[in-house]
C-alpha cells in the first residue's frame, strides 16, 4: 500500500482551513471523483482518499489528534473509518444511493431466548445439574443450510447475474448516478434455488429441539437468571447467536421457607417440653438434627442452627436454620393427664398477668431480623 498522503494535501486546503472551507472543498472534490460519474483510472482511490481525509478533518476531536500526531493519532479511534467512503458521502449530501443495501445486509445478533426452569426446594439450596430441552432455529439438517433439496444445486440468479445486487441509473444533481440495491429476485444471495428443500421450505433453517445440561449452583433463589451465551436464535447475515436466559423458579417446600440465605421452620412443642426443657430432633435440609429447648421456653422463641441454611452464592459458608417454636395446648386429655394438669393448676393459682409485649410483637421483632 502506498504511503498515506497528508489529509490537508488530499483536500487541497491550508492547515488552518475553517470547517466551512473544508465543507466547500469536500463538496466539490467528492462530486468530481465519485466513481459513478468519474470513470478515469484512479478516480475511485482518489474518492476514498478524499472521504477519509474529510471524515477526520471534519471532526474537531480527530482533527486535533491528527494535527498533533499525524496519521498515527487517528488510527484505531472510535468510529475509525473502516467505514465505507460512500457512507460519508451519502451522509454529507443527505441522500442514499445504496446505504439501504449495506444496512440490510449488515450482520445482526440473533434474538435471546428465555427458558423457565422449576427447581425443587432442595435443588435451589444445593444446586443441581438439570437437563433442559428447548426449540430454536438451527441449520436445516436435511440441506445443511443451503435451502436446496439434496441432489439439486442452486443456479446463478438471472436478474443480477450472481452479483446479489442490481444497479439502476438515476438522474440526480450529480448527473446520472447508479443506484445499487439488493437484488429483489435472490434477496442478495446471487443464486436462486429451483427446488427448495422440503424440510425447511428453502429457508435453510428449521426449528430444532436442543438438549443441554445446565449446572445450577447452590443458593439460587426464585427469579435467579443463568445466561448460556450463544445458545439463542441464530444471527442474521453472519451475526452472532443470541443468548439463552434460564429463569429459575424454586418450588415451595412443605415445611421450609427461605428468608435470604436462612431457612425458617415452624415447630410446635408441648407444654411440658416448653416448661421443663427438652432435647428434640428437627428436620433440616441436611437431615434430622438435634436441638435443645431450654426450660421455660415461651411461644415464638427461635432456636438457631448455625450453618444449616442456604449456601451463600458469592462467598463461602451458609446461612442458618431458624426454628420458630410454638407451644401446642392439648385439645383432648386422657383421664390421667387431666388429673395431672388439675394438680399443676392448683399449684399455679388462678391469677392473670397483663403483658407489655404481645406474642405478635415478638414475632415482628423476629422478622426484623434481631431474634436469635
Ligand atoms: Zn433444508
Amino acid at each position: 500500500m502506498p504511503e498515506k498522503r497528508d489529509y490537508y494535501q488530499v483536500l487541497e486546503v491550508p492547515r488552518d482551513a475553517s470547517s466551512e472551507d473544508l465543507r466547500r472543498v469536500y463538496r466539490r472534490l467528492a462530486k468530481q471523483y465519485h466513481p459513478d460519474v468519474n470513470k478515469e483510472p484512479g478516480a475511485e482511490e482518489r474518492f476514498k482518499e478524499i472521504n477519509e481525509a474529510y471524515a477526520v478533518l471534519s471532526d474537531d476531536e480527530r482533527r486535533a489528534a491528527y494535527d498533533r500526531y499525524g496519521h498515527a493519532g487517528v488510527q484505531g479511534m472510535p468510529a475509525d473509518f473502516g467505514v465505507n467512503p460512500f457512507e460519508i458521502f451519502e451522509q454529507f449530501f443527505g441522500f442514499g444511493m445504496g446505504g439501504g443495501r449495506r444496512s440490510r445486509r449488515a450482520p445482526r445478533r440473533g434474538a435471546d431466548l428465555r427458558y423457565d426452569l422449576s427447581l425443587s426446594f432442595e435443588e435451589s439450596v444445593f444446586g443441581a445439574e438439570k437437563e433442559i430441552s428447548f426449540a430454536r432455529q438451527d441449520t436445516c439438517t436435511t440441506c445443511q443450510g443451503s435451502g436446496a433439496e439434496p441432489g439439486t444445486t442452486p443456479v446463478r440468479c438471472t436478474t443480477c447475474n450472481g452479483a446479489g445486487e442490481v444497479r439502476q441509473v438515476r438522474q440526480t444533481f450529480l448527473g446520472s448516478m447508479v443506484n445499487v440495491a439488493t437484488c429483489p429476485a435472490c434477496g442478495g444471495a446471487g443464486e436462486t434455488i429451483t427446488t427448495p428443500c422440503r424440510a425447511c421450505r428453502g429457508s435453510g433453517q428449521q426449528r430444532i429441539e436442543i438438549q443441554r445440561v445446565v449446572p445450577i449452583p447452590g443458593g439460587v433463589d426464585e427469579g435467579t437468571q443463568i445466561r448460556l451465551a450463544g445458545e439463542g436464535e441464530p444471527g442474521i447475515n453472519g451475526g452472532p447467536r443470541g443468548d439463552l436466559y434460564i429463569v429459575l423458579h424454586a418450588k415451595p417446600h412443605r415445611f421450609f421457607r427461605r428468608r435470604g440465605d436462612d431457612i425458617l421452620l415452624d415447630v410446635s412443642i408441648n407444654v411440658a417440653q416448653a416448661a421443663l426443657g427438652a432435647k428434640i430432633t428437627v428436620p433440616t435440609v441436611d437431615g434430622d438434627e438435634p436441638a435443645t429447648v431450654p426450660a421455660g421456653t415461651q411461644p415464638g422463641r427461635v432456636l438457631r442452627l448455625k450453618g444449616k441454611g442456604v449456601p451463600h452464592v458469592r462467598r463461602n459458608g451458609r446461612g442458618d436454620q431458624l426454628v420458630i417454636l410454638s407451644i401446642e395446648v392439648p385439645r383432648t386429655l386422657t383421664k390421667e393427664q387431666r388429673e395431672l394438669l388439675e394438680k399443676l393448676g392448683t399449684t399455679l393459682g388462678n391469677e392473670v398477668h397483663p403483658q407489655e409485649k404481645s406474642f405478635l410483637d415478638s414475632l415482628k421483632d423476629l422478622f426484623g431480623g434481631t431474634a436469635g
